[in-house]
């Protein structure tokens, strides 16, 4: 069990790197990574981490964690009583979780850090490169915001994703409520009458419907809230 968690840790994490999304905020890029990285781990590594995904998480979030060098980090408990050494290249910490042979807390709060300094180091040399465009940006979105409808944890899930579609010759603002594949489930957003009121609209299927799917692709200007 131990030999499957490291290398098939290992592996997953390195593949889910690959397509870490930039984000001009460091909390913000650390849930972004998150969201990628734990999107991407199997069932089983899920079982085997038993929640451990969550916990790095929010060391990560609350700064425990702090480079020292190369691949090492130091790594402070949660109740800041200790303070661990976890060395990616090697896949090792100094906790006591982790002698019993687990993926630690530590090790994933460590390897969050790494890849979110990563994403945003290269989203500031796109930032400084004049070719970025808009199209590139919307699908960056498009991507998070299928990470976190399809999360499994409600945690990474707590979030309130709007965007445009065309519709009758106009756009319409609506919540994406779902994203499979190529669709999307979207609400329409309620509109508030006479300064007070707050109602629903129906906009699809001849008025008779406040909700639809739509193509994943015709969705703009997505907006994340959390
Ligand atoms: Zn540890």
């Amino acid at each position: 069990m131990y030999a499957y968690g490291v290398t098939k840790f290992i592996r997953e994490i390195m593949e889910a790197g690959q397509s870490l999304l930039p984000s001009s905020h460091s909390s913000s890029t650390i849930e972004q990574t998150a969201r990628v990285v734990f999107e991407r781990f199997s069932e089983r590594l899920k079982k085997l981490l038993n929640g451990r995904e969550e916990r790095g998480l929010k060391l990560a979030l609350e700064g425990h964690v702090k480079h020292t060098s190369q691949r090492i980090f130091s790594v402070r408990s949660e109740n800041n009583q200790h303070a661990y050494l976890v060395d990616l290249d090697r896949k090792t910490c100094t906790c006591p979780d982790c002698q019993k042979g687990h993926i630690c807390k530590h090790r994933i709060a460590a390897y969050l850090i790494e890849q979110s300094n990563l994403a945003s180091n290269s989203n500031q040399s796109q930032d400084a490169s004049p070719s970025t465009n808009g199209a590139d940006s919307d699908n960056g979105k498009l991507d998070v915001a299928r990470a976190i409808l399809n999360a499994r944890s409600q945690f990474l899930r707590e979030a309130i994703i709007y965007a445009r579609i065309p519709h009758g010759g106009d756009h319409l603002i609506v919540e994406v409520i779902s994203l499979n594949g190529d669709t999307a489930t979207v609400r329409a957003l309620p509109i508030i009458k006479d300064g007070t009121q707050i109602v629903p609209q129906f906009p699809f299927q001849d008025g008779q419907s406040s909700a639809s799917i739509v193509l994943a692709s015709s969705l703009l200007d997505i907006t994340i809230y959390r």
